[in-house]
């Protein structure tokens, strides 16, 4: 008999008076009575319209009916033959929006915790001492531009049919934004390396500190590789263009978290510095902003504001990083919007903004913020941290002229996901602009198979 309580089982959590003061990660994970539990919720539908939620399809009930029966080495078998980064997409997956959206126990009351079950599974399989065989070659070389999700889920698919495949990434750490953007207290980094330790261990190269488009460039690639897949994510961020954006403590969010996540700038030993502001606040309300605002609070910030020009209803972060940034103290200043950054002696001294109101819908359904006369008013920063949005960077583009993008400046691609040029293939962020993880895995497999349709020796 299935378990029919409505509701899922709530995942332990740091407190949040603890975990303010520590980047440790903020959920716990599943024990395995409460996985069991969670498991039991599961109704096996035949339709399963959960699969069809998740982008890589993950035989989801499979998996679950092997955890109700205590095979959790079975469960990361069923998962891993679509995802390679199970450890990752449980934990950071918009699973609300995808697989569980999709859950029919969603429809009188909560979903079946899919993500936090495929995070129990592949948590325990990361403990265990792995075994992976290094295909035999086939003779196909291909290079991967980009180490994010989408780069090493193309890197996984060809290398685990004998393809001899070679990263190219611009820093000195592989991961993409799962290394330099997502925060240690959501994504424990050692669960990112041990990832792609698996990718290595099947004979992935990682060519570190290489800019594809500086250091080589594509047609160099394509003399040495039959194939080429551009996996190099949307990285230029946006400011707002408003006067003072140029003072010192106005940073991108993703300079910010880079700053903090991948070269550790917190540490009294770290290389890299940065400016703890007393007053902080952040602009936009996406995951991003959430990222950013929970950091600037774990750095030793008194007061964190998020600003954002819509309300709490149009917040398009998701709906369990605001409860956790609330928790710990966030403010939101909602339906307000920067127009000015005030400094003295080049560095931020206020902001000053505007209040807003919502208008009628825009052609996408949200209402439009208007400016109420008359409302500016000056708050006091020393820190403003912009998270209003990413753009792919120009400069593979402009390295090379043959290279199609389009006038927001993803890389175009046909259906079988090859850019302009022959035999180079491109997907995630890349192309849609800023997404999700498992979008961009998604689209990093997919870019595979082609690659190996076309090349041969296609393994079924
Ligand atoms: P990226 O992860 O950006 O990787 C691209 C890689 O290519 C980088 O390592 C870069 O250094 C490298 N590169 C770029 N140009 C070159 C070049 N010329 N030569 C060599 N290498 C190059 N998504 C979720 O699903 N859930 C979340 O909770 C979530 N939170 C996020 C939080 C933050 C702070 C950010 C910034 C994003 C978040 N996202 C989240 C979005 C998600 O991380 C991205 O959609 C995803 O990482 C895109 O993967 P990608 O492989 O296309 O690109
Ligand atoms: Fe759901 Fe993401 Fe796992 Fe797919 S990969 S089943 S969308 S959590
Ligand atoms: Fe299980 Fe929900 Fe998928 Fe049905 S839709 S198989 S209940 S996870």
């Amino acid at each position: 008999m299935p378990n029919m309580s409505l509701e899922k089982n709530k995942m332990p959590m740091l407190e949040a008076s603890e975990r303010i003061h520590s980047f440790d990660e903020v959920s716990l994970g599943y024990d395995e009575e409460t996985a069991l539990l969670e498991a039991s919720r599961c109704l096996h539908c035949v339709n399963h319209p959960c699969v069809d939620g998740c982008p890589v399809n993950i035989d989801i009930p499979n998996f679950i009916e092997c955890i109700k029966n205590k095979d959790y080495e079975g469960a990361y078998k069923v998962i891993s033959l679509s995802s390679s980064l199970p450890a990752i997409c449980g934990r950071v997956c918009p699973q609300e929006s995808q697989c569980e959206s999709k859950c029919v126990r969603g429809i009188k009351g909560q979903a079946v915790g899919i993500g936090r079950l495929e995070r129990y599974v592949a948590d325990i399989h990361n403990e265990l001492e792995e075994e992976i065989i290094k295909p035999n070659s086939n003779g196909h070389k291909v290079a991967v531009v980009g180490s994010g999700p989408s780069g090493l889920a193309c890197a996984y698919e060809l290398s685990k049919d004998g393809y001899e495949v070679t990263i190219y990434e611009a820093l000195h750490v592989a991961g993409g934004v799962l290394m330099y953007g997502i925060p240690e207290f959501r994504l424990p980094k050692k669960i990112v390396q041990k990832e792609i330790s698996r990718l290595i261990k099947l004979g992935v190269k990682i060519n570190t500190n290489v800019v594809v488009g500086k250091s080589i460039y594509i047609e160099e690639l394509l003399e040495e590789y039959e194939a080429v897949y551009l996996g190099t994510g949307a990285g230029l961020p946006m400011f707002m263009n408003i006067e003072g954006e140029a003072l010192n403590g106005v940073y991108s969010a993703n300079e910010f978290l880079t700053r903090v996540n991948l070269m550790k700038a917190y540490k009294d030993d770290a290389r890299t510095p940065i400016l703890i502001g007393e007053n902080v606040a952040v602009v936009g309300g996406g995951n991003v902003a959430m990222d950013a605002a929970r950091t600037a609070l774990r750095l030793g910030s008194k007061h964190v504001s998020i600003i954002y020009r819509r309300s709490m209803d149009e917040l398009p972060a998701r709906s369990e990083e605001v409860e956790h940034a609330i928790e710990e103290g966030v403010d939101f200043k909602l339906l307000n919007n920067p127009v000015k950054i005030i400094g003295e002696n080049g560095h931020v001294k206020k902001v000053r903004c505007i209040k807003m109101e919502l208008g009628a819908e825009d052609e996408k359904g949200r209402r439009r913020p208007i400016p109420i006369e008359s409302s500016e008013y000056d708050l006091d920063v020393d820190v403003i941290i912009m998270a209003i949005g990413t753009s792919p960077n120009p400069l593979l583009k402009n390295s090379c002229d043959k290279l199609l993008t389009s006038s927001r400046g993803g890389i175009v691609v046909d259906n079988n996901g090859m850019t302009s040029i022959e035999n180079v293939y491109a997907g995630g962020d890349a192309v849609t602009g800023s997404a999700t993880v498992i979008s961009a895995m998604s689209a990093g497999k997919s870019a595979a198979i082609e690659i190996k349709k076309r090349l041969g020796n296609l393994v079924l």
